[in-house]
């Protein structure tokens, strides 16, 4: 067991929010730390703070929520460069694992067991030049990527951006979801069947839950 540490937000089991496991009760790894500031955030409290945990002993706790998916999430998880060995020991101790990466840092040290949904962030977020577009290159099938879409400006962005890189055709799935309080979900969605696009529509089911609360 490594005594690697990281600095850690919280650890805590809930139905996973979104992407291809939606549903699904998951144990969340929140790492302390981003480098971005995205104008929609919604764990912001995860910036600063945390408690340094050794990789041994997040590993037993997540162990003792007795759930098979694991969500290693931030803040920006890779900001912290001890959670590539993070992934692969909760992959080496038999978990389903999946990482959410902001798309702002380079995912080539994720170990491949390890299913990433990536952010690419659109010009509403205010953070689009943060975007590491050779990342595409790494995703596979087993991955997904993921627009969090703000306006019609974004929408639009976002639908060039899926034909320019053939997004469909490279990760499982192409996800957009509406900015909780800033686009109407119904008009997403009309865009999304008017085009025809080749992407997943989803909701965060957390906040149809649980609204803005964090730990959950
Ligand atoms: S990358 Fe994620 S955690 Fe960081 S500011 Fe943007 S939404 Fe928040």
């Amino acid at each position: 067991m490594s005594d690697t540490t990281l600095r850690i937000t919280e650890i805590f089991h809930s139905l996973q929010g979104e992407a291809r496991t939606v549903g699904l009760p998951t144990v969340f790894v929140r790492l302390t730390g981003c480098p971005l500031r995205c104008g929609y955030c919604d764990s912001a409290y995860a910036f600063e703070g945390g408690t340094k945990m050794s990789i041994s002993d997040i590993t037993q706790q997540v162990e003792g929520f007795g759930a098979n998916y694991v969500c290693v999430t931030g803040g920006e998880p890779l900001a912290q460069p001890a959670c590539t060995e993070l992934l692969a020991s909760l992959c080496d101790a038999g978990f389903q694992v999946s990482l959410e990466t902001s798309g702002a840092m380079d995912i080539s040290p994720v170990d491949p067991r390890v299913s990433v949904v990536m952010d690419l962030k659109t010009p509403d977020s205010g953070e689009v030049d943060r975007n590491l577009y050779q990342n595409i290159a790494l995703l596979q099938a087993k991955d997904q990527l993921k627009f969090v879409i703000c306006s019609e400006q974004d929408y639009l962005w976002a639908r060039f951006k899926v034909d320019e890189y053939q997004l469909h055709n490279r990760v499982g799935d192409v996800l957009f979801s509406p900015s909780f309080g800033d686009l109407p979900a119904v008009q997403l969605a009309e865009w999304i069947l008017r085009d025809n696009l080749p992407v997943r529509f989803q909701l965060q089911l957390h906040k149809q839950l649980w609204g803005d609360k964090a730990g959950v």
